[in-house]
């Protein structure tokens, strides 16, 4: 069992290139909670070796966004990561570079366009973003070279641009996708949870009832989606719905007679925190 902490690409490569067996990799922005752990027990149950990345990833915030306040807490997360490398006998590579540069050099002109995941949603509102997530993430996966690559449901569109970046791309990676953890209320666990006032986590209830709501309206069946849509309009004049809809859960595009499963995708703002969630739905054809 080894807990190695890395924070060069220099480092990284020689670490890498000692390493056989099937490699894991859980790319997060630290502030470890239990959604980013159920990634890392995954991967410690799956793989020999394990990769964690930490890094608060310039490229995918905005300019008005929370970059400089984004939770930095690297100790703690080091000790919560040694204690699962304990737990499950495996070793763990944490790679937390502290200078963009190891990631980013200053004259590099490249990015990865994405097309065209980038224009609905999450994209719409933060243009730049998912070219700023396939950015890091093909950059980890092409130091690291996993086998085995594990993201949340949480967020969702992140995911399905991932998934395509690696078909489009032909990378030899396989993406695991994980389920949304959530504290007992239904809040889906978020490092950007902790900005919450106790008032503002109270009201953030709407999000995860809301969407368990119009899950339960459309129950499996295309004949309910107009039911859902009236209530979802009626939701809408809360206007700290940044959006709240019903999507084709393999594409994003608008439901349609090819849709196999849905996906109702929801933001909900309080103050300046966005917080997102959704729910899947396999659909039973009648
Ligand atoms: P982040 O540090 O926010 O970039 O997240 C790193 C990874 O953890 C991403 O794949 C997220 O989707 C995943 N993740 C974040 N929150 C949760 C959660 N509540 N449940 C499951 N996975 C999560």
């Amino acid at each position: 069992m080894t807990v190695e902490i890395i924070k060069t690409r220099q480092e990284l490569d020689s670490t890498r290139s000692n390493l056989a067996g099937p490699i894991g990799l859980v790319p997060t922005m630290g502030n470890l909670h239990l959604g980013h752990i159920s990634l890392l027990e995954a991967s410690l149950k799956d793989c020999d070796n394990t990769f964690i990345t930490i890094f608060v990833n310039p490229k995918q915030f905005g300019p008005n966004e929370d970059f400089n306040r984004y939770p930095r807490t690297l100790e703690a997360d080091i000790e919560l990561i040694k204690n699962k490398a304990q737990s499950f006998n495996k070793n763990i590579y944490i790679f937390a570079p502290q200078n963009p540069e190891e990631i980013y050099d200053q004259h590099s002109n490249y990015e990865i366009e994405v097309i065209p995941l980038s224009s609905v949603l999450e994209g719409h509102l933060r243009p730049g973003h998912f070219r700023g997530v396939a950015t890091v993430v093909y950059k980890l996966f092409d130091l690291i070279k996993p086998n085995k690559a594990y993201f949340g449901l949480k967020d969702y569109q992140q995911l399905l641009v991932i998934k395509n970046m690696v078909k489009d791309l032909l990378l030899p990676i396989e993406i695991i996708p994980m389920e949304i953890i959530r504290e007992p209320s239904g809040l889906a666990l978020s490092s950007r949870n902790q900005y919450l006032s106790q008032e503002q986590r109270d009201q953030s209830l709407i999000l995860s009832l809301t969407l368990n709501h119009i899950s339960n309206i459309i129950e499996n069946t295309f004949t309910n989606l107009d039911k859902a849509q009236v209530f979802i309009s009626k939701c809408l004049i809360d206007k700290n719905w940044n959006y709240l809809e019903i999507r084709d859960g393999d594409t994003l595009e608008m439901v349609s007679k090819h849709t196999k499963n849905i996906v109702i995708l929801g933001v909900y703002q309080l103050g300046t925190t966005r917080l997102l969630d959704n729910k899947k739905i396999e659909l039973k054809k009648i």
